[in-house]
């Protein structure tokens, strides 16, 4: 059997900042374990997302349970499953969160993640190339961000939010995330910036770091309260590794908890009726799911040329690829969602609690994935924050490649509905704004028809969708539902860790790559200072 000093399971967003930052102590032996493979052709360029968000080659693939919240409606949950993990396939839009999302967790409990403690975090994992202040923003870290341009139209969806009150922010991960701005983007060199790419691919070639691809962890193993290793299958053939000091588990809020269920760690009733031996019984695992549940409100666009549809089709696809080749802006190199505001609800706030993102097109969606729709437009979606709403990940059996049970609970909070319903209204307004006249905007969905709070509702359950943003699984705190303490270990388990998007005991408000990796680079930060004694 192999035996390493740290045992990572999992090399997604949070997963491969952890593997990088262990290895880079020559004293340390570490083994990263991934259930997918090691590279796919469509990670390197930025458009790819589009390419693999049905793909089973590299994406899990799950859906959630039907929901009459949600229309009864099986939601697609898509996954990177490969190197680099969901920041392989993402939408390339980085947001770190709001100040008052890590004090809240800091209040809650947890010492050392107030916004004080992981703004240095955030800082050093980034090189941030486009200005902004070097109170807020990282100069060296391995993760390169960059600042897109805007093109004519999304200029102008930027002066109509303007004429709507929604102001130009210049730096949303800087001191305020109030306003309008250019998504900052995972992109640079006309390359995703994964962390496969950015972590793993300068450390793999340590010799003291070993990465397995197609390594699917089944359990860890648990030697009475103490984690001593996992056991993992490459191919179907098993195996067992070893590890002297601890497992670090970063499979994600999907397959984290899953991992714990099948190695007898949660709720007893649940573990024992799939025949699985209690080792520590944790309620919370697989509870406190969390996730951004969006309508995509769809507009036609009447001027000829504005939007990809016109210019990325056909002949207009080869010039955009031509673009690409000679790294000029183009939709091959831009994020899926290149423009966000982040809005009030209503006065008297103290920061925004809605989230806008523009595309600045139509597709529809095919047995392969989305394609680009014929018809000119946009799409905007829009949805709360930090939303109230919250569901539950367990497995259904005790097979590691059965996909767990996934149920949302979308919109089962009052609160989350209604600001739902406000942020359409928004969404309207900015697409309404006199600036938008000459485009020759008009709307398609939810259509303008569709007026009041219970017919927009209506509407929101019959469309939403997640915007790929579950935490919350293994929540971190100190409460009965805890799964892992603010040092990331399991409760009640010596040498075992989680660290990866599932600890987040609320959602952070924005997109979440950039959190997890904070996560990874603050656990591998704990694990070294414990091992320092
Ligand atoms: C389609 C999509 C678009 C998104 N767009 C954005 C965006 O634009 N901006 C943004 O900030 N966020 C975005 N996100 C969310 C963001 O990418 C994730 O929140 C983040 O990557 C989560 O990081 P993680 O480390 O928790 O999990 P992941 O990055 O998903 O990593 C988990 C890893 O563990 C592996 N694994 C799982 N189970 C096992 C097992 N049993 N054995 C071994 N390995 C295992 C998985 O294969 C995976 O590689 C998007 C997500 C998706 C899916």
């Amino acid at each position: 059997m192999q035996t390493y000093d740290y045992i990572v399971v999992g090399a997604g967003s949070a997963g491969a900042a952890v593997a990088y930052r262990l290895s880079e102590d020559e004293r340390y032996r570490v083994l990263l374990l991934e259930a997918g493979p090691d590279d796919y052709r469509w990670t390197r360029i930025p458009v790819g997302f589009a390419k693999m968000s049905h793909n089973p080659a590299v994406n899990w693939l799950y859906h959630s349970e039907p929901e009459p919240s949600t229309n009864n409606r099986q939601l697609h949950v898509p996954r990177g499953k490969m190197l680099g993990g969901s920041s392989s396939l993402n939408g390339l839009a980085f947001v770190r969160g709001q100040a008052q999302d890590f004090d809240t967790w800091s209040q809650m409990g947890n010492q050392g993640w107030s916004y004080d403690d992981v703004l240095p975090v955030f800082k050093r994992m980034e090189s941030y190339e486009a200005g902004g202040d070097d109170a807020f923003r990282g100069r060296n870290g391995p993760l390169r961000v960059t600042n897109p341009e805007p093109n004519a139209l999304l200029a102008r969806i930027i002066e109509a939010a303007g004429q709507v009150g929604i102001r130009h922010n210049p730096d949303y991960n800087g001191a305020n995330q109030d306003g309008i701005a250019m998504s900052q983007a995972t992109i640079a060199s006309n390359r995703r910036q994964s962390t496969a790419h950015c972590y793993l691919e300068p450390a793999r070639f340590r010799p003291n770091l070993r990465i397995e691809t197609n390594a699917l962890t089944e359990n860890v193993v648990l030697e009475g309260k103490r984690c001593t290793g996992v056991r993992y299958s490459v191919h179907g053939q098993k195996r067992e590794a070893r590890a002297t000091r601890e497992v670090v588990i970063s499979a994600g809020t999907i397959n984290s908890p899953q991992l714990l269920e099948l190695s007898g760690i949660g709720q007893p009733e649940r573990l024992q009726a799939l025949g699985i031996p209690v080792r520590r019984p944790l309620q919370g695992v697989g509870e406190n799911l969390r996730d951004h549940y969006a309508p995509r409100t769809r507009w036609a666009v009447g001027k000829r040329g504005a939007t990809y549809n016109d210019s990325g089709r056909g002949l207009g696809l080869v010039r955009q690829a031509l673009r690409y080749v000679l790294s000029q802006p183009s939709m091959l190199n831009a994020v899926a969602a290149p423009l966000r505001a982040f809005v009030r609800s209503r006065e008297g706030l103290e920061a925004p609690d809605l989230l806008l993102g523009w595309v600045p097109m139509l597709t529809e969606l095919g047995p392969k994935g989305p394609f680009i729709s014929r018809q000119s437009g946009m799409t905007c979606y829009a949805h709360p924050m930090r939303p109230e709403s919250k569901g539950s990940i367990h497995i259904a059996s005790a097979n590691p490649r059965d996909q767990p049970a996934i149920t949302f609970n979308f919109l089962s909070s009052p609160v989350d509905a209604e600001l739902t319903v406000t942020a359409i209204r928004i969404a309207r307004s900015v697409m309404t704004a006199p600036a938008m006249a000459p485009l020759l905007v008009s709307e398609i969905g939810p259509g303008s028809a569709v007026t009041t709070d219970d017919e927009i509702l209506d509407w929101v359950r019959r469309v939403g969708e997640t915007t790929y943003h579950p935490v919350g699984t293994c929540k971190m705190g100190q409460d009965p539902m805890a799964v892992v303490d603010s040092r990331l270990r399991v409760h009640g388990i010596e040498g075992l860790r989680v660290a990866d998007a599932s600890i987040m005991p609320t959602l952070t408000s924005g997109n979440t790559n950039a959190p997890s990796i904070m996560i990874g680079e603050k656990a591998a930060a704990m694990v070294l200072q414990d091992a320092a004694g």
